[in-house]
């Protein structure tokens, strides 16, 4: 994978905007999201509002990847391809969406509950958004990519849930995948130092039973073994004067939330 390639305040000025033009892209899908909509309805809003705003879908034709969002319902960890089976009520769903604007990628993942979501699967969620921003806490100068690990695998532990091991975050930039891998489990003090200009994609991907997943027959999507669901939260960060800035946002997601269904 090489070494990390550390951005200047110009990149990362681009940056910022191709991450607020990703959180604004998933807010037009959590207006949308709802019982009856398909996965390609989804893919296409998201298509649609990308190239308005004069950007590109990162994943599209990233590895032939056929679409611009991947979506992972219940059992599927991630990068679940869209299809036409309609969302029913009850469904969790990670949407995980990349945008390339002026040069740089971002990157940046959420899980939605599709009406009535039971309470021990809520919990899952919420475990795993709390992971992120506990990882992303640890993202600081003099801090090693270790420590984040390490702190994303003791929360999602000490909550009874497991960690995926077969997929990580990654440094994000010029490229979707850059250096350095950024695993949600290992140990602390341990892996590349953290300094200012890196940016990286933390994104933990948490099952309720078993860590152990399977790539399905499609080769794309990855699923639970035990075919219990898993939950995925993921932002782009910067370390910025020694301290982790969230480039991404869920806050247009959230708006849209409670404005469309609540
Ligand atoms: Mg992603
Ligand atoms: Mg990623």
């Amino acid at each position: 994978m090489g070494k990390p390639i550390y951005k200047t305040a110009q990149d990362l000025e681009k940056m910022r905007k191709s991450a607020d033009l990703l959180g604004r892209t998933h807010a037009e899908i959590a207006k949308r999201i709802m019982p009856g909509i398909t996965t390609n309805e989804l893919d296409k809003i998201a298509y649609e509002f990308i190239k308005d705003n004069g950007a590109k879908p990162s994943f599209l034709g990233l590895y032939d990847c056929p679409s611009s969002i991947l979506t992972s319902v219940n059992n599927q960890v991630v990068h679940g391809l869209p299809n036409n089976r309609p969302l029913r009520n009850g469904d969790i769903i990670s949407v995980d969406c990349g945008v390339f604007l002026d040069g740089f990628h971002s990157d940046s993942a959420y899980t939605y509950e599709i009406g009535n979501v039971a309470p021990e699967i809520r919990n899952l969620l919420k475990v795993t958004k709390e992971a992120l921003y506990i990882g992303i806490e640890n993202m600081k100068y003099g801090n090693r990519i270790g420590d984040i690990s390490n702190a994303i695998q003791k929360h999602v532990e000490k909550n009874n849930y497991t960690v995926v091991r077969e997929l990580v975050g990654h440094g994000v930039g010029r490229k979707m995948h850059e250096a350095p891998e950024v695993p949600n489990f290992g140990k602390a003090g341990k892996g590349e130092k953290i300094r200012n200009g890196l940016v990286i994609a933390i994104e933990p991907m948490v099952n309720m039973g078993s860590r152990s997943v399977l790539q399905s027959d499609d080769g794309w999507s990855i699923v639970t073994k035990d075919g219990k669901p898993a939950a995925h939260f993921e932002h782009t960060v910067a370390l910025v004067d020694g301290k982790p800035e969230i480039l991404t946002t869920f806050k247009y997601i959230e708006q849209a939330i409670k404005m469309f269904h609540n």
